[in-house]
Parts: structure tokens; sequence; C-alpha cells
């Protein structure tokens, strides 16, 4: 096979001279520095950006708030779900160009890029239109009597928080984006997006088409860049809230600069080191596929995929040799072939985080599976399997956002329950078994936001997704985002 053909449309997307999106207009910026997009699968500059200072910052900020006051606010719900509607089909109109442009720019497979980026980005963009209609507040009965014979009645509302700073990685950059712009459309917010300076064109792209979608002007906003424009966003007093997902130390920060800014509302999607319990009564030849896909997809460079095999010891041999097996066979390829089956890394800097990992893994002949880096061009590294030293080796305790994943046996629940908690990270877990009395006593013991029963990294925009521990604060999804892209009025009244 060979790769596919790139679209006329991306070729001249790419090759525009790309500033911000700013109340609906490409905005150049106010510095000249640009920031080259290199392909990690050719390590060819396919595009580039701008950085964005803190006057292009300001101008998004005062747009969204522009258009937080005088349009989108006051836009009724139905309409606003209908806008995130027909952004969705228009997002599913333009999927093999909004695949493409990730494809190209951070090595996502491209049967990847279509049907988790573009074609998720629609489902969740759809999942949050439907809630523009039904978030609402309550009325309760006050509690305390009355001295007079006077009654009371209260009741809430919501009211949209306003400017939400939204900050995008680069693993899924469309879909992530999409659901932060979900998330604050829906309640009535406006949003300044700051992707990562590694994945910009795709969000760009689909703040085009929200004007298309008759979004209107001011309402999504896109300044590029890298973290110092982030920085600039979180200052801005006229930003109510951020809605972060990224790494670990990077949440710290911006949690810690948020509070300090304007006590701004902040929600951290962060980093994990998840683990996948085989528990003794697996079979591994129904459970490997669906646990090497979660844990394989997108090179391992997904928050939710797991790092951590805790497996059974009465299966342990066996679950390595078919395991190892089974990702010795996967096609390692360009991503833009459609018969590849595991791409590049996304980018110069995270390629040489993973190699450290690798070279570590080497130098104390941790290796099962895999752990070398390809020669010739491109970021690309095997999938790979190791054994680790104890609970104490940098392998079991750090994320290596990349496919390398421990393989550890254990013999009594005690002692699962207690490898997988040993962990500063709680974002997912998962348990694969037919025994579900066991399943459903260990979930409850299990350090994670969200723990899955025969499968991993599956995310439904009708199931709260957000860690505990260092993995984040807040929830996403279903109706737990409501509460953090709103403000929660009370009213009293006495007749
Ligand atoms: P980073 O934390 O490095 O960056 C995330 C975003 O923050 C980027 O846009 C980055 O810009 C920006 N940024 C960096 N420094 C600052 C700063 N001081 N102030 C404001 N913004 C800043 O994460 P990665 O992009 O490397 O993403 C990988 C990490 O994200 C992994 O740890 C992964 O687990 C986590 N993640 C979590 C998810 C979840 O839902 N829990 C989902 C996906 C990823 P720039 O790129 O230009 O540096």
């Amino acid at each position: 096979m060979s790769d596919v053909q790139i679209l006329e449309s991306v070729q001249q997307f790419m090759a525009r001279q790309h500033g911000h999106f700013i109340h609906a207009e490409h905005v150049s910026a106010e510095s000249a520095e640009r920031i080259e997009l290199v392909n990690p699968a050719t390590e060819q500059v396919v595009a580039s950006i701008v950085s964005g200072s803190l006057g292009d910052v300001e101008k998004a900020v005062n747009s969204a708030y522009d258009a937080f006051q005088h349009a989108w606010a006051n836009t009724s719900p139905y309409e606003r779900g209908l806008k995130l509607n027909k952004l969705a089909d228009l997002v599913e109109e333009h999927a093999e160009e909004l695949a493409q442009l990730e494809t190209l720019t951070t090595g996502k497979l491209i049967n990847i890029s279509r049907h988790l980026e573009a074609a998720q980005t629609a489902v969740f963009l759809r999942y949050f239109a439907g809630w523009a209609t039904k978030i609402n507040g309550q009325t309760m009965q006050p509690s305390i009597p009355s001295m007079n014979g006077e009654k009371y009645t209260a009741c809430t509302m919501r009211q949209p928080v306003g400017v939400v700073a939204g900050i995008v990685p680069w693993n899924f950059a469309l879909m992530i984006g999409a659901w932060k712009i979900g998330s604050a459309l829906t309640t009535g917010c406006t949003i300044v997006l700051k992707p990562s300076e590694f994945a910009a064109l795709s969000l760009l792209r689909l703040a085009e088409l929200a004007i298309e979608a008759g979004i209107p002007a001011g309402v999504i906003n896109v300044v590029t860049g890298k973290g110092d424009t982030g920085q600039h966003l979180i200052n801005s007093l006229l930003v109510k809230k951020v809605s972060f997902t990224g790494s670990v130390p990077t949440g710290i920060a911006i949690g810690k600069q948020a509070m300090v800014s304007d006590l701004t509302r902040v929600s951290l999607e962060l980093g994990g080191k998840n683990a996948a319990a085989i528990l003794e009564d697996a079979n591994l030849d129904e459970i490997l596929p669906a646990l090497l896909q979660a844990t394989f997809v997108h090179q391992g460079q997904v928050c939710a995929a797991p790092e951590r095999f805790f497996v059974h010891q009465s299966k342990y041999d066996e679950l390595i040799n078919k395991a190892a097996g089974a990702i010795q066979h996967l096609k390692i390829g360009s991503p833009m072939d459609e018969s590849s089956m595991f791409g590049p890394l996304s980018n110069k800097p995270h390629f040489e985080k993973v190699k450290h990992y690798l070279n570590l893994a080497q130098q104390n002949n941790q290796v099962i599976t895999g752990g070398k880096v390809l020669n010739g061009t491109g970021y690309f590294v095997e999938p790979t399997l190791l054994k680790v030293s104890g609970v104490d080796d940098p392998l079991f305790i750090e994320e290596t956002f990349g496919p390398v994943v421990d393989v550890i046996p254990f013999e009594s629940d005690e002692e699962l329950l207690e490898m997988m908690n040993h962990s500063r990270f709680g974002l997912t877990a998962s348990i694969w078994t037919n025994d579900l009395s066991k399943a459903l006593r260990l979930i409850p013991q299990i350090e994670a936001g969200s723990v899955w029963v025969n499968m991993h990294t599956f995310l439904d925009p009708s199931v709260p997704f957000g860690g505990v521990k260092a993995s984040g604060l807040g929830r996403e999804f279903s109706d737990a985002f409501i509460d953090d892209y709103t403000e929660l009025k009370s009213v009293m009244i006495r007749y």
C-alpha cells in the first residue's frame, strides 16, 4: 500500500501564512516569530504558525468577551444547540481534510485521525449540542420556619461563567479542542483556544468552520503559540475559567497561576500511569486484541491508555508470549498509509523523552520485546513490553506517554491493589475478567477516575471523565461539566 493522496484543500491550508483566528478573521501576530510544524514521519517542515504575544492574547480575549456580552450569552439555548449541530455537520463534511491535517502534523495513523479525531469530534459536538436546552436550575423549599407568617420560596439559576481559556495538548488536538468548545458554547460561554505548538492546524480550521456554521464572530478564537502564550491567557482578568488538558507539571503550574490571577476557576485533565489488571480467569485469546489495541493506539500517546499490565502469576508467561507475538506483527509505517498499524511519535521532544525510557530499559536488561528506536527518517520506536525492578523503578512510576508498557506479575488481590495504587496518578484503570463479583469488589478500592471492565481507553460523552490524585481536578462530559462552566445563582423570594 502507499500513502493516501493529500487533498488539495489540505495542501492549500498548510501552505498558508497562518496567524491567529480572532473575531472571525485571520490576524497576523504582533511578533514575527514563527514556529515550524514538522511532519514526524518525514521530519519535513510542513507548515508554520505564529507565537502569540500578550497583545495578541488581549485581542482574542476582548473579542471573546464582546461576543459573550453581546451575542452568545443572549442566543437562545435552542439556537446554540442548532449551531453546534451545524458545526458537527461541517466536521463530518470536512472529515478527510481535518484528518489529514492531524496526521500530517502529529503522525496519527490516518484511520485513527478519521475515526477517533474527526468522527468523534462530531459525536462529542452533537452530545454537547443536546445539553444546550437542558441546563436548568432547581426550585427548593427554604427550610427555616417563618417568624411572622411570611413565606419563602427559592430557586437556583445557572449562568455561563463568561470567557473560557481552553489549553489543548498535541495528542488529540481536534477532539480535545472540541470537548472544550462544546462545553463552553452549550452553556453560553465563549472561548479562546491555545492549541499545542505542535498541533494547531486542525483547530485553526475548525474555528473557520464555526463561522460557516453561523457561530458569531468572537465566540471561538484561536491564539497559537507556546507556554508563554498560554500564560498570558490565564493571567487575563476577563478569563473566568481555564480548561487545561496536558501534563501534571504544567497542570500544577497553571492551577497555581489561575488562583493567583483572580481565583479563576480551573479544571485540569492530566496524565496517568494507568493500570490494566488481568485476573486469573481471563481468557487471553479473547481479551488480548482489545487490550493491545487500547494500549498501543496512537503509539500509546493517549492519557487514558494503560502503561502497566498487572497479570496474575498463572497467566504471566502466556501473556508475555501472546502479547509479544501480537505486537511484533504490528506493521510500522507511514501514518498516511492506510495499511500501517503503528506510526511515529508525534514530535521531536516527545521522541527524545520516550527514547530516554527505552535506553534506561535497555541498559538494565528490562526489555521483553521491542525497545528499539528505528533507524532512518521519522520519530519511530517499537511498541515495547518491559519488566520492572520494583515499585521504585522509574519505569513503574513515571508516565512515558508512549508505547512502553510494564508487565508485572501478582499473586493475590491485596498485592494487585497495592501495586495498582502505588502511583501519584489516578486517571484510569481496567480489570479483565469474567468474575464480575470480584471486579465489583475491586472497583471501589482502585484509585482512578475511570475503571473499565473488559475494556480500556473508551471515552463516551455520556460518562464523566477525569482523574483523581495528581491526574486532575474536575470532570468532563455527562452532566458533570456543567458546574465548571456555569455559576449557580441562588434566588430567594419572600411573600
Ligand atoms: P503539556 O503539559 O506540555 O502541554 C499542554 C498544553 O499546555 C500545550 O498547549 C502547551 O503548549 C501548553 N503549555 C505548556 N506550558 C504552559 C504554561 N506554563 N502555561 C500555559 N500553557 C502551557 O502537555 P503535552 O502537550 O505534552 O501533552 C501530553 C500530556 O497531556 C500527557 O501528560 C498526557 O497524559 C496529558 N493528557 C491528558 C489528557 C486527559 O484528558 N487527562 C488527555 C490528553 C493528554 P506547548 O505545546 O506549545 O508547549
